[in-house]
Formats: structure tokens, C-alpha cells, sequence
């Protein structure tokens, strides 16, 4: 019996093999639309004044985290959601993988903070 993290790493290895080749599907050309990919909605996609096309779909993307060096799959569910809920800009792409990208936001707004203070020490209004 295998135990659930087990599982996972299974899984996640399968996913990153199976998603390699993806790095060469052109994600305007959706007549060769792969099995493993989720359709991309234009009404909730954000245009960026680029006039460039947008994606007609996502598929998982691996990369390497740019801290760490660990081998992350970036799914097509998760970039849908970046694009479409949260408004992600539409040439932005994860580097990081969870734990750095926890490890960012926290170093990020710990500098924020410091910022914020020191302007507020001089008097000023930020
Ligand atoms: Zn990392």
C-alpha cells in the first residue's frame, strides 16, 4: 500500500513527463489542440493593449523554479485561473515554485513594511 505522498510524487513525476513536449505546442493553433489541455475563455482574459493574439488555450508548463532549481509543473488549470480570476498579466509566467514563491511574498512585504516605516519616521506621507 502506498501512502499518499507517495501518490502525489507519482503523479506530479507523470505529469511533468507527459508535459515536456509541451513547451513546443503552440497555444494559438487549436486545430492542434492537445487532449490534456483546458480552453481558454477571451471574455475573462485581460488585453494588454498589445493588440498581440491571445492564447486559445492553456497546457501544463514545466519549469525550473528560478530559486530553488526544482522541477515544477505550471498546470493549465492553475494558469487559467491566473489569467482569467486574478487577472494575471497575460505575458507573465510562474518562476517560482510554492514554497519560494511563500518565501518571496513574505520577504516582499517585509520590505514594504521597513519602507513604510522609514517614510513615516521622515514625516512623509507615502
Ligand atoms: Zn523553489
Amino acid at each position: 500500500m502506498k501512502s499518499g505522498k507517495q501518490r502525489r510524487l507519482e503523479i506530479k513525476q507523470r505529469r511533468l513527463e507527459r508535459s515536456a513536449k509541451n513547451k513546443a505546442v503552440d497555444r494559438y493553433d487549436i486545430a492542434n489542440r492537445p487532449l490534456y489541455s483546458v480552453e481558454a475563455n477571451h471574455a475573462e482574459l485581460v488585453h494588454n493593449n498589445t493588440y498581440g493574439a491571445l492564447p486559445l488555450f492553456y497546457v501544463d508548463m514545466p519549469f525550473e523554479c528560478s530559486d530553488c532549481g526544482s522541477d515544477e509543473l505550471w498546470t493549465a488549470k492553475q494558469q487559467k485561473w491566473w489569467y482569467e480570476v486574478v487577472k494575471g498579466g497575460i505575458n507573465s509566467v510562474a518562476i517560482r515554485c510554492r514554497g519560494c514563491r511563500k518565501k518571496e511574498q513574505l520577504r516582499k512585504s517585509e520590505a514594504r513594511k521597513v519602507h513604510l516605516e522609514g517614510l513615516a519616521k521622515k514625516g512623509k506621507k507615502p
